[in-house]
C-alpha cells in the first residue's frame, strides 16, 4: 500500500507519510486504495481486534505481532474496558463516548497511538535524525499530544495554543504538563493563525536545514498526518458492531453518524470507513457559529472570508478546514492539479468553488448544519432534562443539528452521535446551561456535579494544585523563533 500526496509528487510508504506528517508538495497523504472490511465477521472481538485488523490493513508493512503490542499499549490508559464505550440516549439516538482516555477528549483516541506508530515508522525509514513534533492546537490536541509524547526518546514536542481562545480545564492541562521532552506557548492569535504559522514552520526550508545540523527533523501531531487518521477509523467499525449486538439493528442496515467538526479529520475517518465497506446512510457535519463546513456542503463554495468566533464548543472554532483536502482530492477524481487549484484559491482569495457535479456526489453521504451558543446550551439542558445524559458543548452542538436534521429530512435511521470530550472539561460552560455560573472553574465544577450527578472524572480534579510550568506566550511573528530556540540553545 503506497500513500499519495493530494497535491502530487513522489508516492510515499506508510511509514514515510506518517514521519513527514506533510508531502514535500504540502499537500496530505492519503492512502492509494481503500482496502475493504467485512463489517460483521472482521471486526468482532473487540476494540483492540478491530483496531489491529482496521490499521493492519493500511500498515501491510508493520509486522502483525508488533501491531498489536502498540495498540493494547495505547488502549490501556482507557479507563473503560470498552475503549469508546456506545451508550443509547433514546430510541434511535445513541452516544458514541470518545473521552475515556487520559485527557478527556477524543484526540486521545489517536494520539495515544500516535507515538507508537511514529516510533515504528522511524524504525521502519531508518531514520537517524530525532523527531521534533510542532502542534497547533484549538485546545485539546495539544495536551493529548503532551501526554502522548511524554519522555518519548527521540522526541521533542512543542505545543502553540490560542493565548485566551482555551478553557481553563484545557489551559490548566497543557501549562502544567510534567515531561523532560515537552514545551508548551501560547501565541496571541486565534487557532487558524496558529495553525497557519505552524504550516509555515512546515514549508521553510532554512528552519528545516537550521534543525537537519543540529540532528533535527520536523513532524506533525496534527490531524494532517496520516496516523491520526488511521485509530479514527476503528471506532465507526466497533460502534456499529456494537448496535448489531445489542440487536438495535440488522446486519447490513445503514446508519448515520453526526461528529461536531472542526479541522474534519474525525468526520473524514467516517467516510474512509464508508468507503471501506461500512454501512453508511449519511455523515452529519455539525459546526457552530464558524460554520464555513455548513455553507460549503450546501453551496459548494468554501468561503473563509467571514469572522472568526471565540465560542464554548472551542475545539471546534475553526475557519480553515485542514483535512477537508483528502475528501476534496475524492471529488476531483484524484486530480491533484484540480486540488492545488482550489488550495490556491483558498490561499490568494480565501475562497474556492465545487463544480455542481461534485456537490452533487458530495450531498450523496454528507448533510451538515450549525447552530448557536444559546442552541448549545438549550441542548445541554434539555437532553438532561428528558434523559439524565449530560452533555459537553461538543456533543451538545451535534445533537442541536441532528434534532434539526430530524425535523427537516423525517429520517429516522439509527444515529451514532460522537461525544468528543467529558462535560467536565468546560464545567462553566456546562454549569451556564443550569444557572449562572461563577468565575472558579472547579468550583463550577463542583456545582454541576451537585445538580447533575455526573461524577467528576479524576483527571480534572488532580489538576487543581499542579504548578504551572508552561508560562510562554509569543507574537505569531516570533513563532519561528521560538521554535528553534531550544534546539539551538541547548547544542545538543
Ligand atoms: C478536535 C475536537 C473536535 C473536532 O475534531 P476534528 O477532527 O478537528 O473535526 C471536536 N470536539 C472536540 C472536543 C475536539 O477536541
Amino acid at each position: 500500500m503506497r500513500y499519495l500526496s493530494t497535491r502530487g509528487g513522489e508516492p510515499a510508504s506508510a511509514a514515510e507519510a506518517i514521519v513527514r506528517g506533510i508531502s514535500p508538495s504540502g499537500g496530505l497523504y492519503v492512502p492509494e486504495s481503500y482496502p475493504t472490511i467485512d463489517w460483521n465477521n472482521d471486526v468482532r472481538g473487540g476494540y483492540l481486534a478491530t483496531a489491529h485488523r482496521v490499521m493492519q490493513a493500511y500498515l501491510p508493512q508493520t509486522d502483525s505481532t508488533e501491531l498489536m503490542n502498540m495498540i493494547s499499549a495505547a488502549y490501556k490508559s482507557f479507563d473503560h474496558a470498552d475503549v469508546t464505550p456506545l451508550v443509547k440516549l433514546r430510541e434511535g439516538e445513541h452516544v458514541l463516548e470518545l473521552w475515556h482516555g487520559p485527557t478527556m477528549a477524543f484526540k486521545d483516541v489517536a494520539l495515544q497511538m500516535l507515538p507508537h506508530l511514529m516510533r515504528s515508522s522511524l524504525r521502519q525509514t531508518g531514520e537517524t535524525k530525532q523527531v521534533y513534533i510542532l502542534v497547533a492546537t484549538s485546545g485539546d490536541t495539544g495536551k493529548a499530544a503532551l501526554e502522548g509524547f511524554r519522555d518519548v526518546e527521540g522526541t521533542r514536542v512543542l505545543v502553540f495554543y490560542p493565548y485566551g481562545g482555551v478553557s481553563e480545564a484545557q489551559r490548566l492541562q497543557m501549562v502544567t504538563q510534567e515531561g523532560n521532552n515537552v514545551d508548551v506557548c501560547a501565541v496571541h492569535g486565534n487557532f487558524d493563525d496558529a495553525q497557519t504559522g505552524v504550516k509555515q514552520i512546515f514549508a521553510s526550508r532554512a528552519i528545516a536545514s537550521e534543525l537537519k545540523e543540529k540532528g533535527w527533523r520536523l513532524s506533525s501531531a496534527n490531524s494532517i498526518n496520516f496516523g491520526r487518521l488511521l485509530p479514527q477509523i476503528v471506532y465507526y467499525f466497533t460502534s456499529y458492531q456494537s448496535l448489531i449486538a445489542s440487536g438495535e439493528i440488522k446486519p447490513g442496515e445503514k446508519v448515520n453518524f453526526c461528529v461536531p467538526t472542526g479541522n474534519f479529520g474525525d468526520i473524514l475517518a467516517g467516510e474512509y470507513a464508508r468507503r471501506m465497506g461500512l454501512p453508511v446512510n449519511k455523515l452529519i457535519c455539525a459546526s457552530n457559529r464558524n460554520n464555513v463546513l455548513t455553507d460549503f456542503f450546501e453551496s459548494g463554495v468554501y468561503d473563509d472570508n467571514r469572522p472568526f468566533y471565540q465560542s464554548m464548543s472551542c475545539s471546534i472554532d475553526i475557519l480553515i478546514s485542514s483535512n477537508l483536502e483528502r475528501l476534496l482530492f475524492e471529488l476531483a477524481n484524484r486530480d491533484d492539479s484540480l486540488v492545488r487549484e482550489w488550495m490556491q484559491g483558498l490561499k490568494e482569495k480565501g475562497m474556492y468553488a465545487l463544480p455542481q457535479s461534485a456537490l452533487d456526489e458530495l450531498k450523496q453521504t454528507f448533510s451538515a448544519g450549525w447552530c448557536t451558543e444559546e442552541d448549545t446550551l438549550e441542548t445541554i439542558k434539555h437532553i438532561f432534562d428528558e434523559t439524565g445524559y449530560l452533555m459537553d458543548p461538543h456533543t451538545a452542538v451535534a445533537q442541536c443539528v441532528y434534532e434539526r436534521y430530524v425535523k427537516k429530512t423525517g429520517d429516522r435511521t439509527q444515529t451514532i452521535l460522537l461525544s468528543t470530550a467529558n462535560p467536565y472539561k468546560f464545567a462553566s460552560d456546562v454549569l451556564g446551561a443550569f444557572e449562572t455560573a461563577d468565575k472558579d472553574d472547579f468550583a463550577n465544577a463542583d456545582r454541576l456535579k451537585a445538580i447533575t450527578g455526573a461524577p467528576i472524572p479524576k483527571g480534572m480534579s488532580e489538576l487543581l494544585g499542579k504548578p504551572e510550568r508552561h508560562l510562554d506566550v509569543c507574537d505569531l511573528a516570533d513563532m519561528p523563533k521560538r521554535v528553534l530556540a531550544p534546539i539551538l540553545g541547548s547544542n545538543k
